[in-house]
């Protein structure tokens, strides 16, 4: 009995801890709150999507762009989306959330950079990108990765057919790749 006595006579003293209402407790610096993105900054990698547990963050990618999509009212505030964004396209409020009991969603549409040899539209590339897929920035590679897959491919293939003619007409043989069988 004496140790209840002993409690409460220790709260009394105790400035009381719960803020009553307009008050409310100061927020960290680190504060998670809503998503915000900059769209400038996106390159359209979609890995956003990708980490986000809860779905808020989706994409769709079309030929020359791609709707991003965050609905906050799935948000948990985990903070990954703005953590592995490449781009550092994304960070998240220092305030409170609004409450949202129904999808409230935002959108941005990010248009693709195009392809530096035909003009095709393709999803961009940046210095972070470029350390996480080849673990190396160089300039060679920058001008590379400003090129779609079909153009390299193209310029792959034209490579290895230059290598076999000069290789062939160092044996004398004739050009296949043209039809000529006469070697
Ligand atoms: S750059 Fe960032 S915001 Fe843009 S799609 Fe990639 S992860 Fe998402
Ligand atoms: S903070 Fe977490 S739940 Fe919210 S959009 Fe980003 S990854 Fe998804």
């Amino acid at each position: 009995m004496a140790s209840i006595f002993n409690l409460i006579a220790d709260n009394v003293s105790h400035h009381r801890s719960t803020l009553r209402f307009p008050e409310q407790s100061k927020l960290k610096v680190e504060y998670r709150g809503i998503v915000r993105m900059d769209t400038s900054k996106c390159i359209g990698c979609g890995i956003c999507d990708y980490v986000c547990p809860s779905s808020a963050i989706s994409v769709k990618r079309y030929e020359d762009h791609m709707d991003w999509r965050y609905d906050v009212s799935r948000c948990t505030f985990c903070g990954r989306c703005a953590r592995t964004c490449p781009g550092e396209a994304l960070a998240q409020d220092c305030e409170r959330p609004h409450s949202y009991s129904k999808p409230h969603a935002e959108y941005h549409e990010i248009t693709y950079p195009h392809c530096t040899q035909c003009g095709r539209s393709m999803p961009g590339f940046n210095d972070q990108m470029m350390m996480r897929a080849f673990g190396n920035v160089s300039d060679k590679l920058r001008e590379r990765v400003q090129v779609c897959d079909r153009c390299r491919l193209l310029a792959t293939q034209t490579t290895a057919k230059g290598k076999v003619e000069r290789q062939r007409a160092a044996e004398g043989k004739g050009d296949e790749w043209s039809g000529d069988s006469s070697g």
